[in-house]
C-alpha cells in the first residue's frame, strides 16, 4: 500500500503536470472507486480549474476553484499523467492539456468530490514530519496499544503504514509490542527521530516499490533496497547478524530483530 513517502512522490510528480489546468471532462468506468454519484461528480468537475495539490497523510487533496477532489490510492491505486489506458483505468480526467488517469487493479482506492475536505481527512492526526516531539510524546503516551499499532493509527499521526512503522522501530531499537503508555522519554524520542529520518530518506528515494507502486510518471521508487527489516523474515539482521522475525500485530505482518529491538 502506498504510504506517506509514496503518496508524497505522486503529489510532487503530479503538481507540475496538473496545477493550473482545467478539467474538461471526467469519466468513471468502475463506480466502486467513486464515493457519491457518478453523474453529480462528472457535472461538478466539468470546467473546474486545478488550484493546488496537497498530501494529507495518505490522502491526495486536489483543490479546485470550487471544491476538492480527494483521492486515496488504497492498495494498488495509481494516478498517472498521459499514460496508456489499461483494463484497470477506472477514471479518466481530460484536462485542457493532457490526461489524468486513475488506475487501480484491486479497487480498494477511492475518489471523492466535495465542497470541503471530507471529515475523515480533516480528523487525521498531524503530519509526522511536522509534529513536535512534545506533541508526539503526548499522543503516544495516551494510548495503551503496542507502539506498532499506535504508529499505524492515522488519528495519532497521519501517513505512516506498515513498512515505515517496522523500519522506524528497528532504527529506534524498540520492540513493536511495547505498550505505548509505558514507553519512557528516551524510547519515544528515538522513535520520533527514527520515524522522521526513515520517512525523509524514503521521500528522497522516491518511495518504496514493493508491489506495483509507481509515481505519476510511471517511475518506480528505490527505497525498498534500503529496507532493514520489512519483508526480510529469516534473513540476517544488518546490525547484529541475528534472524529477522515476523509476527502478526494489529492484523499486520510485523518484522523486527528480537536482539536489537527491546
Ligand atoms: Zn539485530
Amino acid at each position: 500500500m502506498p504510504e506517506l513517502p509514496e503518496v508524497e512522490t505522486v503529489v510532487r510528480t503530479l503538481r507540475p503536470a496538473i496545477v493550473g489546468r482545467r478539467i474538461l471532462n471526467a469519466e468513471f468506468r468502475q463506480l466502486r472507486v467513486l464515493r457519491g454519484s457518478a453523474q453529480d461528480t462528472m457535472e461538478a468537475l466539468a470546467g473546474r480549474k486545478i488550484k493546488s495539490i496537497e498530501r494529507h497523510g495518505k490522502f491526495i487533496a486536489i483543490k479546485l476553484d470550487k471544491g476538492f477532489l480527494v483521492v486515496h490510492l488504497g492498495m494498488t491505486g495509481k494516478l498517472l499523467v498521459n499514460a496508456e489506458q489499461t483494463k484497470w483505468t477506472h477514471a479518466i480526467f481530460t484536462l485542457d492539456r493532457g490526461m489524468l488517469h486513475y488506475d487501480d487493479q484491486r479497487q480498494f482506492g477511492r475518489i471523492e468530490y466535495g465542497d470541503e475536505l471530507p471529515a475523515r481527512v480533516a480528523a487525521l492526526g498531524p503530519e509526522p514530519l511536522e509534529v513536535s516531539l512534545p506533541e508526539f510524546t503526548r499522543r503516544v503516551k495516551e494510548r495503551k496499544s503496542p507502539i506498532k499499532a499506535v504508529l499505524l493509527n492515522q488519528a495519532v499521526v497521519r501517513g505512516v503504514g506498515n513498512i515505515y512503522a517496522d523500519e522506524a522501530l528497528f532504527r529506534a531499537g524498540v520492540h513493536p509490542k511495547r505498550a505505548s503508555a509505558a514507553l519512557g522519554k528516551d524510547r519515544i524520542e528515538r522513535i520520533y527521530n527514527a520515524m522522521r529520518e526513515v520517512l525523509a530518506e524514503a521521500i528522497e528515494s522516491r518511495g518504496s516499490s514493493v508491489s506495483n507502486y509507481v509515481d505519476a510518471d510511471g517511475r518506480k521508487g528505490s527505497f525498498q533496497q534500503a529496507h532493514r527489516v520489512y519483508r526480510r523474515t529469516g534473513e540476517a539482521c544488518l546490525k547484529c547478524g541475528g534472524v529477522i522475525k515476523r509476527i502478526v500485530l494489529a492484523q499486520r505482518g510485523t518484522h523486527f530483530c528480537g536482539t536489537c529491538q527491546r
